[in-house]
């Protein structure tokens, strides 16, 4: 029988693809892919574009698929098996990938062809392809001499050492910590269903009364509800000074990380880590991203300031002109308060008008209106479960622009969360268009016995996100696979996403699938009306909480010196400061725990900003929409010809501008978080 995942068919036939089929496919396709690599880099022919970085696109290709479809399927279908087979092969693809810019004869090839007259005349999207490669090799060390590369391994190995040890040390602090309380008098302001996990919690541990843990299910409900101020600042110290002590002390390790970015960055030609990873993002460089932060951070003072006055007073108004200043346990605490006593807003009041059917009847109505593209159930595509339902794309004149599965229930042989994945990069290709595969995942609430699946507010928002993800997969039209769909900047790539659930807050979009499941009404005024005013709520507390993170992150990755600004944790302490509306204790070491920052040889180092950035694009972006039409077909086909379809074969900024005739504007994020009028 032949191995499946040695072929490529469009319809993947899941069911018969097994946990044996994994090692020997992977196997043979990367010494396939090695052999025509070693082919590329040894040709003797004059380079051209089809010869190097159109036959290295080729060669990866089916590797791809395949690996594609494994780590699907141990997100969705997982067993044991499975999961070992995926990890044996993940290794051994990523030592591959890694190895590419590395690779000396591939190198000197590239350079070849970027140097060759025949360089000049290539299209716009193959010339964006060949810069953009060979400026990944050169931030992978490419162009360095050998003593250089050596120098480069040395670092990237410690990092990767450090960053384990720092992720480690997170999880090792927070498993070692409890509070187990016996008098539940003490859990006074707790709901229940927080008294209960805990019972379940000390109970699992044989012991008595009730165990809380520094996990956010188990410490947030603490610190938003528990009436003991003392407990609150007993779990709100631990959470903020963990890992700061032996056996696992991450301050040590924070300082070497930082360090080695830095001097990564400066073996590599950049003036910081920021810059050195920001070159190929929308921001550019660390300044522009700093600049971005502090622009966020001055429009966003004055009502920051404001609702820590409120809460002050909301506080004394119940407890009376004497009561103190607020610390930093008592802010959720009192804000949940303010927020029950200013919105009598119940989340679960909106349920019964979401069903599950009714929401993809609204984002595919919505695609409709705004792009002119058609959704139908197609029976053709084999699933990996019964639950998971299949369409297929249509463009407005019949032509089929790709398929996708949506698999939206919690199962236990799937991980959580919702996401996106494309299965299948189509590409407008020599022969023609060549469609798209992708798929939605989601753990939204499954149905009852006696009931649809009904989704809250923030699910139906999520399936929205996921989607617009999946019309960036869907609609692309780009020549090169690697540029196409959702394989952008990383801070340009939730555009498509976040501005489909702008669609979810407006009544008119709102009208067009939100039916009560049993009377078919739409959602009553009065709800809809508090479910907008309830969004808004801190809003600029929120935002000075994110930025904080931004500025700690950036600070460390461009402008940090332990000599002058002494160490990690004091000097993130400071930072974050300017963002906290309560004193901040001298031991707050917040960064010790932070995994975006350190878990990772980069993850979200020196891109945290980029969640922000996301934001003011999205809100801008969809302020076009506000201005010229909520289904306006002529901002829809803008969009969609200037941001989805291109993909990555123009930058990012030329894209927006193309879009909005201008850069992104802050302003219209700041209105919709209600922080100007
Ligand atoms: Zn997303």
């Amino acid at each position: 029988m032949t191995n499946p995942l040695l072929q490529y068919r469009f319809e993947i036939p899941f069911a018969d693809i097994r946990a044996e089929h994994v090692e020997p496919a992977v196997d043979e396709l990367l010494a396939t892919a090695n052999a025509a690599i070693d082919r590329i880099a040894t040709s003797t022919d004059a380079p051209t574009y089809d010869n190097t970085l159109g036959a290295l696109e080729a060669c990866t290709l089916q590797l791809e698929y395949a690996m594609g479809i494994v780590g699907h399927l141990e997100s969705v279908a997982t067993d044991e098996a499975l999961r070992s087979a995926y990890n044996a092969v993940q290794p051994k693809v990523a030592a591959f990938s890694s190895a590419i810019p590395l690779h000396e004869g591939l190198w000197q090839r590239l350079r070849a062809l970027a140097g060759s007259p025949g360089a000049d005349q290539l299209d716009p999207t193959r010339a964006r392809h060949l810069k953009k490669t060979v400026d990944e090799f050169r931030r992978h060390g490419a162009d360095l001499p050998p003593e250089g590369k050596t120098e480069l391994q040395r670092l990237d190995v410690e990092l990767a050492t450090f960053t384990t040890k720092f992720a480690e040390h997170v999880l090792d602090a927070t498993n070692a910590w409890e509070l187990v309380i016996e008098d539940e008098h003490a859990l006074a302001g707790l709901p229940e269903s927080a008294v209960e996990a805990a019972r379940h919690a000390a109970q699992a541990k044989g012991k008595p009364g009730f165990r809380f843990t520094l996990q956010s299910p188990s410490l947030i409900p603490v610190l938003t509800y528990l009436d003991d101020a003392a407990i609150r600042r007993r779990m709100w110290h631990a959470s903020n000074t963990r890992a700061t002590a032996e056996p696992w002390d991450n301050r040590p390790l924070m300082a070497d990380i930082v360090r080695l970015r830095a001097a990564k960055a400066k073996l590599l030609g950049f003036a910081s880590f920021a810059d050195l990873v920001l070159e190929d993002r929308m921001a550019k460089t660390g300044a522009r991203a700093i600049a971005f932060v502090e622009e966020l951070r001055a429009r966003s003072e004055a009502a920051f300031a404001r609702e820590q006055a409120d809460l002050l007073a909301f506080r004394r108004e119940l407890e009376g002109p004497s009561a103190p200043e607020l610390q930093p346990w008592d802010v959720a605490y009192y804000a949940e308060k303010q927020r029950r006593a200013l919105y009598d807003f119940d989340e679960e009041a909106l349920r019964p008008y979401f069903s599950l059917a009714g929401v993809l009847d609204g984002v595919f109505a919505v695609a409709t209106q705004l792009y002119g593209v058609r959704f139908e159930k197609d029976a053709s595509l084999p699933t990996w479960h019964p639950d998971v339902q299949t369409y297929r794309l249509l463009d407005e004149s019949g032509a089929r622009l790709g398929a996708f599965y949506v698999d939206p229930y919690p199962r236990e042989t799937k991980r959580d969360g919702a996401w996106m994945n494309g299965l299948v990069t189509g590409r407008v290709g020599p022969a023609g268009f060549e469609p798209h595969l992708g798929l939605v995942c989601a753990n939204v609430t499954p149905p009852l016995p006696e009931r649809p699946a009904l989704l809250n507010h923030r699910e139906v928002e999520t399936i929205f996100h996921e989607f617009g993800h999946l019309l960036h997969h869907l609609l692309s039209r780009v020549t090169v696979r690697s540029l196409g769909g959702t394989n952008v900047a990383w801070d340009f790539v939730e555009l498509p996403s976040q501005i489909m659930e702008n669609w979810c807050w407006e009544r008119d979009a709102l009208d067009l699938f939100a039916r009560h499941w049993q009377t078919g009404e739409t959602i009553p005024e009065p709800l809809l009306q508090a479910m907008r005013r309830a969004r808004t709520f801190r809003a600029a507390s929120a935002m000075m909480r994110q930025l904080g993170f931004c500025d700690v992150d950036l600070s460390l990755h461009t402008s940090y010196d332990p000599a002058r600004d002494g160490d990690v944790v004091a000097f993130a302490r400071q930072v974050m400061q300017r963002y906290s509306a309560t004193a901040l204790p001298p031991d707050y070491a917040m960064i010790a725990g932070f995994g975006h920052l350190f878990s990772h040889p980069v993850g979200y180092a020196a891109a945290y900003y980029s969640y922000k950035w996301a934001e003011v694009l999205d809100a801008d972006a969809f302020d076009r929409f506000l201005a010229e039409g909520l289904f306006s077909r002529q901002v829809g086909e803008a969009f969609r010809r200037t941001v989805l379809e291109p993909g990555d074969s123009r930058d990012p900024a030329d894209l927006y501008r193309a879009f909005r005739g201008r850069d992104p504007d802050v302003e219209p994020l700041l209105r919709r978080s209600g922080l100007v009028a």
